[in-house]
């Protein structure tokens, strides 16, 4: 089941939940029940150019565990730039 960031309207509180992808029935915040919206999160640069470019040099790499230590420098990155 995916999980979803969402950041209420009303009192700005911040949270995760999990549900089905076809459930689209509202979220209400779980501390005042107001509305809340979706919040996405950056992703990884080298994500995005795999799935939009299955030719790219990446693919060259040696080994499944390089690939994984960049995406999780990536991640840790994203990670840095939202906390900063
Ligand atoms: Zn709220």
């Amino acid at each position: 089941m995916p999980t979803y960031d969402r950041a209420c309207n009303a009192c700005g509180h911040a949270f995760e939940i999990r549900r089905p992808m076809s459930d689209s029935s509202p979220v209400k915040c779980p501390k005042c029940s107001g509305e809340t919206r979706q919040l996405f999160k950056k992703v990884p640069a080298i994500f995005t150019r795999n799935i939009d470019h299955p030719d790219s040099p990446l693919d060259d790499m040696p080994g499944a565990e390089k690939m994984r230590k960049q995406a999780d420098m990536a991640i840790n990155k994203v990670m840095k730039d939202m906390n900063s």
